[in-house]
């Protein structure tokens, strides 16, 4: 499968991020020389004859057979984002839960144990905490910054270390290199969902994770129209995941969400330009706004851990989470007043999108988990998209003073 670019590109181990995002993989064959990667939107493949069909089935032969197992529009997306990330390898998914679930079960049996991140994405909170239980894993929630309590969770049957970083819903960071020191010499893979950062700001390889997983929903696609996942790693792992979990479990890409990414992730790099230039606009406007009680963005000095930009991260990213005053009549009425900005989950979009957690992403919690999550109900989530600054800004600034005049007459 390799295409004919590549011999011109013996120096393509140094291209930029900026050059891979475009050129980096595969590529693609096509015989009449199409600049855009072809979409093979076929479910099976022809056998020349019955020698090859039993050849391929066997592994003597590379080629497609069927595109649960394989199609020549995801792999092109497999080899640019593994290669993105600097791992060998990647399998794509039906969405970002399908990666999560099909790179974490493929190294699970009952009686394992797994060590998850305290703050990670509700679905990802939901499987560890109850699917996997009734399957005979179980998973303990740990402040993963505190390796004191991060040595004592780990078990003889310790076999994943989970995180997400930065995290829902006060973008808190996790040190990964840090984790990854604490767990080296176990039989423990370290598995680190990069969603919020894209391999642009972040490369998590590069601080000892041995499995990197997108929901490519978000970022990677950018364009709000396609739900994805895909999990980077050793050739040994993916192609573990591949001939296990994701074949038998089958969450894997259409080929038509594979070729939009594919489209979306060329403007990746002037995409993340101008969120984080954007990001960090609304967040100096969000800090010193009366309405606003407290703002949680890493680019901020009052972060926690905010040190590790510049570190592990080349960003603090485009997600903002804010606390307003006021209590939830006067949030949702906040909500309400946004004229341009849509009131959606997700991220990475053109569009800003703003959401309601207590309400909305976080709302299967229980209230007394929400409370100790801090997830109070006055806490707004923003996605900060592509549209000028200036706008966004005006959009939230109406909102904010009409919420304020309201708050004031019923205080
Ligand atoms: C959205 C999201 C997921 C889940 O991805 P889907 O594509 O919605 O399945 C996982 N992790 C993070 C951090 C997310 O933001």
């Amino acid at each position: 499968m390799t295409a004919h670019h590549d011999k011109n590109n013996n120096n393509k181990k140094q291209w930029q991020l900026a050059t891979k995002v475009i050129h980096a993989g595969s590529g693609h064959d096509d015989p009449h020389g199409a600049l855009a990667s072809p979409l093979y939107q076929t479910s099976t493949f022809k056998f020349a004859d019955a020698d090859q069909g039993s050849a391929r089935f066997a592994g003597e032969e590379a080629g497609y057979i069927y595109s649960r197992l394989g199609n020549p529009t995801t792999h092109e997306l497999e080899t640019r984002v593994a290669e993105l990330e600097g791992y060998e390898a990647a399998a794509a998914a039906a969405t970002g839960m399908g990666a999560i679930a099909a790179c974490t079960m493929a190294f699970l049996r009952a009686g394992d144990h797994i060590v998850v991140s305290d703050a990670i994405y509700g679905c990802s909170f939901a499987l560890f905490s109850e699917l996997f239980e009734r399957f005979g894993v179980h998973a303990d929630f740990v402040d993963l910054n505190d390796t004191d309590a991060l040595q004592q969770s780990l078990q003889d049957n310790t076999r994943l270390v989970f995180l997400e970083t930065p995290a829902n819903p006060h973008l808190k960071l996790v040190d990964i290199a840090a984790v990854s020191q604490v767990i080296a010499g176990r039989d423990i893979r370290l598995i680190v969902d990069n969603t919020f950062m894209t391999p642009l700001l972040q490369q998590p390889k590069q601080q000892g994770a041995d499995l990197v997983v997108h929901s490519a929903t978000k970022f990677l696609n950018g364009h709000g129209d396609v739900v994805a996942g895909i999990v980077c790693g050793s050739a040994e792992d993916i192609a573990l995941i591949k001939g296990t979990t994701l074949k038998d479990m089958g969450a894997t890409i259409s080929p038509h969400d594979a070729w939009l990414i594919l489209r979306g992730l060329k403007t990746l790099d002037v995409r993340m330009q101008r969120h984080c230039e954007n990001a960090e606009k609304v967040a100096d406007f969000l800090v010193q706004h009366p309405g606003v009680r407290k703002v949680y963005y890493p680019g901020l000095a009052d972060h926690p851990h905010h040190h590790l930009i510049g570190t592990q991260m080349k960003h603090a990213g485009a997600v903002i989470a804010l606390e307003l005053e006021g209590d939830e009549a006067q949030a949702r009425y906040f909500l309400n007043q946004l004229q341009m900005i849509p009131l959606a989950v997700s991220l990475g979009d053109a569009e800003t999108l703003i959401q309601h957690p207590a309400s909305m992403t976080h709302s299967p919690y229980t209230p007394e988990a929400r409370q100790k999550a801090g997830i109070t109900d006055t806490l707004v989530r923003i996605a900060v998209g592509l549209e000028a600054a200036d706008d966004i800004i005006a959009d939230l600034q109406q909102a904010l003073t009409a919420s304020q005049q309201r708050w004031q007459q019923t205080a």
